[in-house]
């Protein structure tokens, strides 16, 4: 396949464009670097299947030639930087959304979403299953990300039944590994940089929330086997294996041997209480569930932090 994919240089991204090209796809990875890395694709640069675009969604696309696929996987996607960033955030899921739903329905291409477990909200539904609706603060902090991917799901499902576009759908939950950027804010990154320097950990609120982690390859597997397969509706991809963030504090501070203490800052706003994919049509779609339980994902992921971090 020659595939088109945003978000090319991001963290989620950037591994899938190295699966696709190990599987001798053709891969042209469009970013315009605002959260992702040119490091992260530099060891494919030289690779004949893959060709990177310095290009932002927002403007539309002029690709020339066949295209089989559309991946959109360019968004701000930590806490951290879509509050940074909200009309970027905004704009990647609306006006990205469209230009790359128009560029796959003039190509006659598949056009694959990378949606987020965000359209729950603060769900009331444990554990998520994708017949729930949600629970979104429209006006809240984190509703420049929720209500972008919600917008981009209506905006995709529309091209489906309005010009029979062949869509996918996937609701990524809280995915982690090598390559995520140190300083992005997200729960993994901070405990371990924090862990690794001797410095104390921040867990927002008590640390009763709870979250579920999966590791990225078992995620671009999941990507891949969606991308695939005949699934128009939204499908989870997850790890059920559910933890409160104290614990995963604990974990972290254990795998690092670190004698960092623990200390507790005010809850953000609209930070979801719980959350955890069920991944029941996955299993029965796909034939897909993670493999790599969170002990053995943590301990390929320790590696990339302490080199980051010249340790
Ligand atoms: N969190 C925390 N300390 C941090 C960063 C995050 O306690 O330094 C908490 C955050 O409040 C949330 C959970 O960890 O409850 C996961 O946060 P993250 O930003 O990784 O992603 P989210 O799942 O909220 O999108």
């Amino acid at each position: 396949m020659r595939i088109i994919l945003s978000g090319g240089a991001g963290f989620i991204g950037s591994h899938l464009a190295d699966f696709l090209t190990q599987h001798q796809h053709q891969v042209v990875s469009i970013d315009n670097l605002l959260t992702g890395e040119e490091e992260n694709i530099s060891h494919l640069a030289s690779l004949e299947e893959f060709e990177f675009r310095h290009q932002d969604i927002i403007c539309p696309l002029e690709i020339e030639g066949p295209v089989d696929a559309v991946l959109h996987f360019a968004s701000p996607a930590s806490p951290k930087d879509y509050v940074k960033f909200p009309i970027e955030t905004l704009s990647a899921g609306s006006v990205g959304t469209r230009n790359l739903l128009e560029l796959a329905k003039e190509k006659k291409a598949v056009f694959f979403l990378a949606s987020s477990s965000e359209v729950y909200g603060d769900p009331q539904v444990h554990p998520q299953i994708e017949s729930y609706w949600g629970n979104v603060n429209p006006i809240g902090v984190r509703s420049v990300y929720d209500e972008a991917k919600r917008f981009a799901e209506a905006l995709t499902m529309a091209y489906h039944r309005r010009f029979g576009l062949d869509t996918r759908i996937a609701r990524i939950f809280n995915t982690y590994g090598p390559r995520m950027r140190l300083e992005d804010g997200r729960v993994l990154p901070s405990f371990m940089t924090a862990a690794l320097k001797g410095e104390p950990l921040t867990v927002f609120g008590d640390g009763s929330q709870t979250r579920s982690f999966c590791y990225v390859l078992d995620m671009v597997d999941g990507i891949y086997r969606l991308l695939l397969s005949q699934e128009n509706e939204p499908v989870n991809l997850g790890n059920p294996d559910e933890v409160s963030i104290i614990d995963f504090a604990k974990e972290i501070k254990a795998l690092t041997n670190s004698k960092s203490e623990i200390v507790f800052e005010e809850l953000p706003a609209d930070d979801p209480k719980t959350r955890r994919p069920d991944i029941t049509r996955a299993k029965e779609v796909l034939g897909w569930k993670p493999e790599v339980s969170r002990g053995e994902g943590l301990g390929f992921t320790l590696p990339y932090f302490k080199e980051k971090l010249g340790l």
